[in-house]
Protein backbone atom coordinates (compact mmCIF):
# COMPACT_ATOMS: atom_id res chain seq x y z
CA UNK A 1 0.00 0.00 0.00
CA UNK A 2 1.49 3.44 -1.19
CA UNK A 3 0.76 6.39 1.32
CA UNK A 4 -1.73 9.08 -0.95
CA UNK A 5 -2.97 11.49 1.76
CA UNK A 6 -2.37 12.46 5.27
CA UNK A 7 -4.72 14.90 7.45
CA UNK A 8 -5.29 15.50 11.15
CA UNK A 9 -8.75 14.52 12.05
CA UNK A 10 -8.23 15.36 15.63
CA UNK A 11 -5.08 16.88 17.54
CA UNK A 12 -4.31 13.19 18.18
CA UNK A 13 -6.08 11.38 15.39
CA UNK A 14 -4.26 10.69 12.26
CA UNK A 15 -6.16 9.43 9.15
CA UNK A 16 -3.50 8.09 6.49
CA UNK A 17 -5.21 6.94 2.95
CA UNK A 18 -3.32 4.40 1.15
CA UNK A 19 -3.73 3.28 -2.23
CA UNK A 20 -3.19 0.18 -4.02
CA UNK A 21 -4.91 -1.33 -7.34
CA UNK A 22 -6.21 -4.54 -5.31
CA UNK A 23 -8.31 -2.07 -3.37
CA UNK A 24 -10.74 -1.20 -6.26
CA UNK A 25 -13.70 -2.84 -6.75
CA UNK A 26 -15.58 -4.98 -4.07
CA UNK A 27 -16.61 -3.08 -0.92
CA UNK A 28 -14.26 -3.41 2.39
CA UNK A 29 -16.19 -0.86 4.19
CA UNK A 30 -17.83 -3.06 6.36
CA UNK A 31 -18.35 -2.44 10.49
CA UNK A 32 -14.99 -3.56 12.50
CA UNK A 33 -12.89 -4.48 9.55
CA UNK A 34 -10.03 -5.38 11.07
CA UNK A 35 -6.05 -5.48 9.23
CA UNK A 36 -2.59 -6.22 10.13
CA UNK A 37 -0.07 -3.12 8.79
CA UNK A 38 3.50 -4.22 8.43
CA UNK A 39 5.75 -1.10 9.16
CA UNK A 40 9.65 -0.96 7.58
CA UNK A 41 12.48 -1.56 9.78
CA UNK A 42 14.48 1.89 10.21
CA UNK A 43 16.51 1.90 6.76
CA UNK A 44 14.48 0.40 4.71
CA UNK A 45 12.07 2.25 2.43
CA UNK A 46 9.38 -0.52 2.59
CA UNK A 47 8.53 -3.66 4.19
CA UNK A 48 10.53 -6.46 3.45
CA UNK A 49 7.30 -9.20 3.26
CA UNK A 50 7.72 -12.61 1.91
CA UNK A 51 5.38 -13.33 -1.44
CA UNK A 52 2.09 -14.15 -1.26
CA UNK A 53 1.65 -17.91 -0.65
CA UNK A 54 1.21 -19.66 -4.06
CA UNK A 55 -1.64 -21.47 -2.66
CA UNK A 56 -3.26 -18.85 -0.90
CA UNK A 57 -2.28 -20.72 2.55
CA UNK A 58 -2.10 -17.77 5.25
CA UNK A 59 -0.38 -19.92 7.66
CA UNK A 60 2.61 -20.34 5.80
CA UNK A 61 2.57 -17.43 4.30
CA UNK A 62 2.97 -16.13 8.12
CA UNK A 63 5.69 -18.91 9.32
CA UNK A 64 7.51 -17.57 6.41
CA UNK A 65 7.24 -13.97 7.95
CA UNK A 66 8.19 -14.97 11.25
CA UNK A 67 11.58 -16.74 9.97
CA UNK A 68 12.68 -13.17 8.78
CA UNK A 69 15.30 -12.37 10.96
CA UNK A 70 13.96 -9.87 14.16
CA UNK A 71 15.97 -7.18 12.65
CA UNK A 72 14.19 -7.16 9.43
CA UNK A 73 10.90 -8.50 10.33
CA UNK A 74 8.76 -5.21 9.61
CA UNK A 75 6.64 -4.82 12.95
CA UNK A 76 2.69 -5.72 12.60
CA UNK A 77 0.35 -4.20 14.32
CA UNK A 78 -3.87 -4.48 14.14
CA UNK A 79 -5.50 -1.52 12.49
CA UNK A 80 -9.24 -0.55 11.02
CA UNK A 81 -10.57 0.09 7.76
CA UNK A 82 -12.10 3.13 8.54
CA UNK A 83 -13.37 3.99 4.86
CA UNK A 84 -12.82 2.47 1.57
CA UNK A 85 -13.09 3.89 -1.80
CA UNK A 86 -13.26 1.20 -4.45
CA UNK A 87 -13.48 3.24 -6.94
CA UNK A 88 -10.06 5.05 -6.12
CA UNK A 89 -8.84 2.19 -4.71
CA UNK A 90 -7.57 3.76 -1.46
CA UNK A 91 -8.32 2.71 2.34
CA UNK A 92 -8.54 5.08 5.16
CA UNK A 93 -6.70 4.22 8.12
CA UNK A 94 -7.01 6.59 11.37
CA UNK A 95 -3.91 6.19 13.82
CA UNK A 96 -4.57 7.45 17.20
CA UNK A 97 -1.14 9.59 18.28
CA UNK A 98 -1.16 7.86 21.74
CA UNK A 99 2.55 8.85 23.54
CA UNK A 100 3.56 6.89 26.50
CA UNK A 101 -0.16 6.91 28.25
CA UNK A 102 0.89 3.12 28.13
CA UNK A 103 3.07 3.32 30.28
CA UNK A 104 5.76 2.40 27.40
CA UNK A 105 7.19 4.76 24.58
CA UNK A 106 5.03 5.16 21.48
CA UNK A 107 6.13 2.56 19.49
CA UNK A 108 6.57 1.84 15.90
CA UNK A 109 3.35 2.20 14.57
CA UNK A 110 2.62 5.98 16.41
CA UNK A 111 6.06 6.91 15.27
CA UNK A 112 5.41 6.01 11.89
CA UNK A 113 2.10 7.37 11.29
CA UNK A 114 3.94 10.91 13.04
CA UNK A 115 6.27 11.16 10.03
CA UNK A 116 4.03 9.60 7.35
CA UNK A 117 4.23 11.57 3.76
CA UNK A 118 2.57 10.80 0.69
CA UNK A 119 4.49 7.85 -1.00
CA UNK A 120 5.70 6.11 2.04
CA UNK A 121 4.73 2.43 1.69
CA UNK A 122 2.79 0.10 4.09
CA UNK A 123 1.72 -3.91 4.03
CA UNK A 124 -1.23 -4.95 4.91
CA UNK A 125 -3.17 -8.25 5.46
CA UNK A 126 -6.77 -8.48 5.52
CA UNK A 127 -9.47 -7.94 6.42
CA UNK A 128 -9.76 -11.35 6.51
CA UNK A 129 -12.25 -14.10 8.77
CA UNK A 130 -8.45 -15.60 9.89
CA UNK A 131 -8.09 -12.81 12.80
CA UNK A 132 -11.91 -11.40 13.18
CA UNK A 133 -15.54 -12.87 12.74
CA UNK A 134 -17.89 -10.36 11.07
CA UNK A 135 -20.08 -8.23 13.82
CA UNK A 136 -23.77 -7.70 13.54
CA UNK A 137 -24.34 -4.32 15.78
CA UNK A 138 -28.08 -4.95 15.21
CA UNK A 139 -28.07 -8.28 16.93
CA UNK A 140 -29.91 -7.55 20.03
CA UNK A 141 -32.83 -5.21 21.04
CA UNK A 142 -29.96 -2.07 21.34
CA UNK A 143 -26.51 -1.38 21.42
CA UNK A 144 -23.74 -0.80 23.76
CA UNK A 145 -20.56 0.33 22.27
CA UNK A 146 -17.56 1.12 24.79
CA UNK A 147 -14.29 2.59 23.15
CA UNK A 148 -11.38 4.00 24.06
CA UNK A 149 -9.55 6.82 21.72
CA UNK A 150 -7.49 3.80 19.66
CA UNK A 151 -10.91 2.07 19.07
CA UNK A 152 -12.88 5.04 18.46
CA UNK A 153 -12.23 4.40 14.29
CA UNK A 154 -13.78 1.02 15.01
CA UNK A 155 -16.51 2.28 16.63
CA UNK A 156 -17.02 4.72 14.38
CA UNK A 157 -17.60 1.93 11.48
CA UNK A 158 -20.05 0.04 13.88
CA UNK A 159 -22.20 2.84 14.36
CA UNK A 160 -22.22 3.66 10.58
CA UNK A 161 -23.51 0.05 10.51
CA UNK A 162 -26.33 0.54 12.56
CA UNK A 163 -30.12 -0.31 11.13
CA UNK A 164 -31.90 2.71 10.39
CA UNK A 165 -33.81 3.57 13.87
CA UNK A 166 -32.09 0.93 16.27
CA UNK A 167 -31.42 2.16 19.79
CA UNK A 168 -28.14 2.46 20.57
CA UNK A 169 -25.68 4.09 23.47
CA UNK A 170 -22.06 4.66 22.68
CA UNK A 171 -19.15 5.44 25.76
CA UNK A 172 -16.13 6.92 24.19
CA UNK A 173 -12.98 7.89 26.06
CA UNK A 174 -10.95 10.17 24.83
CA UNK A 175 -7.95 12.94 25.74
CA UNK A 176 -10.04 15.88 25.97
CA UNK A 177 -13.26 17.85 23.96
CA UNK A 178 -11.06 18.03 21.12
CA UNK A 179 -10.85 14.35 20.52
CA UNK A 180 -14.96 14.26 20.29
CA UNK A 181 -15.99 13.61 16.63
CA UNK A 182 -19.29 13.35 14.56
CA UNK A 183 -20.38 9.84 14.98
CA UNK A 184 -23.29 10.01 11.54
CA UNK A 185 -25.25 6.58 12.41
CA UNK A 186 -28.84 5.87 10.71
CA UNK A 187 -28.80 4.46 14.36
CA UNK A 188 -30.81 6.67 16.70
CA UNK A 189 -27.63 6.83 19.00
CA UNK A 190 -26.78 8.36 22.01
CA UNK A 191 -23.06 9.23 22.90
CA UNK A 192 -21.39 9.67 26.43
CA UNK A 193 -17.57 11.44 25.85
CA UNK A 194 -15.42 10.79 28.73
CA UNK A 195 -12.10 12.80 29.36
CA UNK A 196 -9.09 11.13 30.67
CA UNK A 197 -7.80 14.15 32.50
CA UNK A 198 -11.68 14.10 34.57
CA UNK A 199 -10.42 11.08 35.67
CA UNK A 200 -13.41 8.92 35.33
CA UNK A 201 -12.88 5.42 33.88
CA UNK A 202 -14.68 3.49 31.06
CA UNK A 203 -15.60 0.51 33.12
CA UNK A 204 -16.95 3.48 35.91
CA UNK A 205 -18.94 4.92 34.04
CA UNK A 206 -20.99 2.04 32.19
CA UNK A 207 -21.02 0.74 36.14
CA UNK A 208 -23.02 4.08 36.65
CA UNK A 209 -25.12 4.08 33.93
CA UNK A 210 -29.14 4.60 34.55
CA UNK A 211 -32.17 5.08 32.03
CA UNK A 212 -30.08 2.28 29.50
CA UNK A 213 -32.83 0.99 26.98
CA UNK A 214 -34.80 -1.63 27.82
CA UNK A 215 -34.75 -5.36 25.91
CA UNK A 216 -30.97 -7.64 25.66
CA UNK A 217 -28.17 -5.75 24.44
CA UNK A 218 -25.56 -6.78 21.63
CA UNK A 219 -22.46 -5.08 23.65
CA UNK A 220 -19.51 -4.24 21.69
CA UNK A 221 -16.21 -3.76 23.76
CA UNK A 222 -12.68 -2.61 22.27
CA UNK A 223 -9.71 -0.56 24.14
CA UNK A 224 -7.10 -1.18 26.89
CA UNK A 225 -6.87 -5.01 27.60
CA UNK A 226 -7.75 -4.77 31.27
CA UNK A 227 -10.63 -2.62 30.92
CA UNK A 228 -12.55 -4.63 28.49
CA UNK A 229 -12.34 -7.84 30.16
CA UNK A 230 -13.62 -5.85 33.11
CA UNK A 231 -16.46 -4.10 31.26
CA UNK A 232 -17.45 -7.76 29.96
CA UNK A 233 -17.37 -9.23 33.71
CA UNK A 234 -19.67 -6.22 35.04
CA UNK A 235 -21.95 -7.11 31.67
CA UNK A 236 -22.33 -10.36 32.25
CA UNK A 237 -22.24 -10.67 35.87
CA UNK A 238 -23.97 -7.57 37.07
CA UNK A 239 -25.80 -6.66 34.82
CA UNK A 240 -27.06 -10.46 33.77
CA UNK A 241 -26.38 -10.01 30.28
CA UNK A 242 -25.58 -12.81 27.93
CA UNK A 243 -22.14 -13.77 27.42
CA UNK A 244 -22.53 -14.83 23.81
CA UNK A 245 -24.35 -10.94 23.36
CA UNK A 246 -20.66 -9.50 24.10
CA UNK A 247 -18.12 -9.24 21.20
CA UNK A 248 -15.04 -8.29 22.71
CA UNK A 249 -11.25 -7.19 22.08
CA UNK A 250 -8.49 -5.89 23.92
CA UNK A 251 -7.04 -3.76 21.33
CA UNK A 252 -3.48 -2.72 23.88
CA UNK A 253 -1.80 -4.06 26.87
CA UNK A 254 -0.17 -1.36 29.78
CA UNK A 255 3.47 -1.44 29.41
CA UNK A 256 3.41 -3.97 26.88
CA UNK A 257 3.42 -3.58 23.19
CA UNK A 258 1.81 -6.13 20.83
CA UNK A 259 5.37 -7.74 19.67
CA UNK A 260 5.29 -8.83 23.51
CA UNK A 261 3.78 -12.92 24.30
CA UNK A 262 0.65 -13.02 25.22
CA UNK A 263 -0.52 -12.74 28.84
CA UNK A 264 -2.26 -15.42 30.94
CA UNK A 265 -5.38 -13.12 30.63
CA UNK A 266 -4.96 -12.63 27.03
CA UNK A 267 -4.54 -16.62 26.54
CA UNK A 268 -7.80 -17.22 29.08
CA UNK A 269 -9.38 -14.24 26.84
CA UNK A 270 -8.78 -16.01 23.58
CA UNK A 271 -10.35 -19.19 24.78
CA UNK A 272 -13.55 -17.33 26.06
CA UNK A 273 -13.61 -15.49 22.52
CA UNK A 274 -14.10 -19.03 20.70
CA UNK A 275 -16.07 -20.73 22.92
CA UNK A 276 -18.60 -18.01 22.88
CA UNK A 277 -18.23 -18.12 19.14
CA UNK A 278 -18.71 -21.71 19.13
CA UNK A 279 -21.98 -21.79 21.58
C1 LIG B 1 -8.44 -5.33 16.12
C2 LIG B 1 -7.70 -4.04 16.43
C3 LIG B 1 -7.97 -2.89 15.72
C4 LIG B 1 -7.29 -1.69 16.01
N1 LIG B 1 -7.59 -0.58 15.28
C5 LIG B 1 -6.91 0.59 15.55
C6 LIG B 1 -7.15 1.77 14.76
O1 LIG B 1 -7.91 1.76 13.78
N2 LIG B 1 -6.48 2.89 15.11
C7 LIG B 1 -5.58 2.93 16.15
O2 LIG B 1 -5.00 3.99 16.42
N3 LIG B 1 -5.32 1.83 16.89
C8 LIG B 1 -5.95 0.67 16.60
N4 LIG B 1 -5.68 -0.46 17.34
C9 LIG B 1 -4.73 -0.34 18.46
C10 LIG B 1 -3.26 -0.43 18.00
O3 LIG B 1 -3.05 -1.66 17.31
C11 LIG B 1 -2.36 -0.39 19.26
O4 LIG B 1 -2.51 0.83 19.93
C12 LIG B 1 -0.91 -0.67 18.92
O5 LIG B 1 -0.27 -1.12 20.10
C13 LIG B 1 -0.18 0.54 18.37
O6 LIG B 1 1.12 0.13 18.03
P1 LIG B 1 2.42 0.98 18.41
O7 LIG B 1 3.52 0.42 17.57
O8 LIG B 1 2.12 2.43 18.34
O9 LIG B 1 2.65 0.64 19.95
P2 LIG B 1 3.28 -0.71 20.59
O10 LIG B 1 4.68 -0.91 20.14
O11 LIG B 1 2.32 -1.85 20.42
O12 LIG B 1 3.29 -0.29 22.14
C14 LIG B 1 4.25 0.68 22.64
C15 LIG B 1 3.76 1.26 23.99
O13 LIG B 1 2.61 2.05 23.75
C16 LIG B 1 1.54 1.66 24.60
N5 LIG B 1 0.28 1.75 23.80
C17 LIG B 1 -0.07 1.02 22.72
N6 LIG B 1 -1.28 1.40 22.26
C18 LIG B 1 -1.69 2.39 23.09
C19 LIG B 1 -2.87 3.18 23.14
N7 LIG B 1 -3.87 3.04 22.26
N8 LIG B 1 -2.97 4.10 24.12
C20 LIG B 1 -1.97 4.29 25.02
N9 LIG B 1 -0.83 3.56 25.03
C21 LIG B 1 -0.69 2.62 24.06
C22 LIG B 1 1.86 0.20 25.01
O14 LIG B 1 1.32 -0.08 26.30
C23 LIG B 1 3.37 0.19 25.01
O15 LIG B 1 3.85 0.61 26.27
C24 LIG B 1 -6.33 -1.66 17.06
C25 LIG B 1 -6.04 -2.84 17.77
C26 LIG B 1 -6.72 -4.01 17.46
C27 LIG B 1 -6.38 -5.29 18.24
Amino acid sequence: MRVTAVRPVTPRMLRVTLGDPSLTGASLARPDAQVKLFFPRPGQSEPVLPAPDPDGDVMRWYAAYGAIPEARRPWMRSYTIRAHDGAAGTVDVDFHLHGGEGGGAEGPATRWARGARPGDVLGMFGPSEYFAAPVDPGAGDWALLVADACALPALATVVEALPPGHRAVAFVQVADAAEEQALPSPGALTVHWLHTADGRSLVDAVRAATGLPDGEPYAWLAGEAGAVRELRRHLVEERGVDRRSVDFAGYWRHRLTQDDAPTPEDLAEARERLASREA
